[in-house]
């Protein structure tokens, strides 16, 4: 039996303030850890940042918030952009990240005026060396929590010892990371290679921070990366690092209640209806990745050829709001006739894991985006890999070893290579008629499902019990 003292340790909340830093791929996975906190007896303070990039990000929070109103919202004011960055980089996220790196002094207040007091801060990755800065002398625990897979976690936590010959090719074509392989000179996220870049900087300064941390949190399942996860809880990759905690975050009903689902995502979720179990090739490189025109319309080659039909969701502009294009301008009368006849396409926000846990989809293409992977993995569905950026080549390795699909080809980083329809089209038929590989995309659904979903979860429990204790 248990004493009266631990029970009472059992019933206590913690207080929790979560700080996610920008885009939907970073705002998604923390308001599913949330509301797998709120289902846990937390209490929760979400800091947002203002301005908002996206209208995608403040459809979430809103939706979010008007989900779960015993959530405290505490909305912080960020600095004006900063011009040397602005010169140094183009990519609307990596700047956000930065003015809120550059403007998390101004959040000592916000911090010390909560009640109860704060048990646990958890820090988006990005902005780990700014906030660790302010909760230190709060005497608040600070948790990072890592938004992409555990692979590559194992490559931010390694950096700092390799950070400095990378940039030389001569010297580095490969890194070797203790306890996890091999990781070729190709997979590494191009502008770590350009150490003045900002992107390189911040990855370095944090990487170098991280033992200052009570804790990691990952969003990932045994069943995609065991030995990945098992090498880095030993201690294997780097040494001193503080625990891990793997968590498996499932989408949230609040996701379903978007506003934003405008008249193209009604057509798809019709259109869906009409067609054959498990026929559809479902294709979305994410909420901030668009092609080229010229890829955009290979690809729209490639998926007539394939012969299935298809839900697309096309990106024209990195920032949605920004995207003011119609469909037919970008890609032309001739292929917009094509693609109607064949498939479905929106350029528009769509419910992706509404999209994927739907009894036709059959197959994901996907730029590997890691909650792309996740929500892959959690329904099952195969995916063709076509990594574009950043982290998602090393997630493609992830997806391809751990059986829930395959890597297009040498398909180059983003605008290297110009991939034809004719060879986008053949991979698209290989995954949709490949057996096994469907066979085993719904075992690894079954196998999570068997462990993640809140109480079987150990990850989010142990991390809650520390909280309490
Ligand atoms: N997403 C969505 N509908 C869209 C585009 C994106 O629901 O039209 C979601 C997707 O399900 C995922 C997130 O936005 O949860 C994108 O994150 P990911 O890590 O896959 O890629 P990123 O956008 O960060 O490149
Ligand atoms: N869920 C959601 N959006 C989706 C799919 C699932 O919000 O598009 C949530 C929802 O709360 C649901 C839970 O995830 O109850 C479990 O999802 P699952 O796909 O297992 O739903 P089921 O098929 O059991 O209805
Ligand atoms: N990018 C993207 N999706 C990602 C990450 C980056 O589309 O998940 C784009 C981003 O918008 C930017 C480019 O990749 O245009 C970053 O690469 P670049 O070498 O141009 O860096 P920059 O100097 O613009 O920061």
């Amino acid at each position: 039996m248990s004493s009266p003292a631990a029970d009472a340790n059992d019933l206590r909340s913690p207080h929790v303030a979560l700080l996610p830093s920008s885009g939907a791929g970073h705002i998604t996975p923390f308001l599913r850890l949330a509301a797998s906190l709120l289902s846990q007896n937390c209490r929760v303070t979400l800091i947002t940042s203002h301005p908002i990039v996206t209208q995608a990000e403040s459809n979430l929070i809103s939706s979010f918030l008007s989900s779960f109103p015993q959530v405290t919202e505490k909305q912080f004011h960020i600095l004006p952009l900063d011009p040397a960055s602005a010169a140094s980089s183009k990519d609307p996220f990596f700047l956000q990240w930065e003015s809120i790196r550059r403007s998390l002094h101004l959040l000592s207040s916000i911090l010390s005026s909560l009640s109860p007091p704060l048990d646990a801060m958890v820090s988006d990755i990005t902005l780990i060396s700014s906030t660790i800065t302010i909760t230190k002398p709060m005497k608040i625990p600070n948790y990072v929590f890592f938004t992409s897979s555990a692979k590559m976690f194992s490559l931010f936590s390694y950096y700092s010892v390799v950070s400095e010959s990378l940039a030389d090719s001569t010297k580095i074509s490969e890194i070797k990371i203790p306890g996890i392989g091999a990781i070729p000179r190709s997979s590494i996220p191009p502008l770590l290679l350009v150490p003045e870049s900002l992107f390189a900087t911040m990855f370095k300064s944090d990487s170098d921070n991280l033992r200052q941390f009570d804790g990691i949190i990952i969003n990932t399942f045994d069943q995609l990366e065991s030995k990945t996860l098992k090498a880095l809880k030993a201690g294997e990759v780097a040494g001193g690092l503080p625990p891990l905690f793997n968590v498996g975050l499932i989408p949230n009903d609040f996701e379903r209640k978007l506003g934003f689902g405008g008249e193209g995502a009604e057509a798809v979720s019709k259109w869906l209806d009409a067609q054959l179990a498990k026929s559809v090739v479902y294709v979305s490189f994410g909420s901030r990745t668009a092609l080229s025109r010229e890829q955009i319309r290979e690809l729209g080659e490639g998926l007539v050829k394939s012969g299935y039909p298809f839900v697309w969701v096309m990106k024209d502009k990195a920032v949605d709001k920004e995207d003011g294009e119609k469909l037919e301008g970008v890609l032309g009368a001739e292929m917009m006739g094509e693609v109607k006849e064949k498939g479905i396409v929106v350029k528009e926000w769509v419910d992706q894991v509404e999209v994927l846990r739907h009894n036709s989809v059959g197959g994901f293409v996907s730029h590997c985006g890691w909650n792309s992977v996740v929500e892959a993995a959690w329904v099952g569905v195969p995916v063709l890999a076509w990594p574009l950026h950043g982290d998602q080549r090393i997630n493609g390795e992830v997806v391809q070893g751990s059986g829930l699909g395959f890597m297009g080809g040498n398909w180059g980083w983003s605008g290297q290579v110009l991939v034809k329809g004719e060879e986008i089209g053949r991979r698209i038929k290989e995954m949709m008629e490949d057996e096994g590989l469907r066979l085993r995309a719904g075992e690894i659904r079954d196998e999570v499902r068997k462990v993640v979903g809140g109480t079987g979860d150990d990850g989010l429990k142990q991390l809650i019990q520390k909280w309490r204790a």
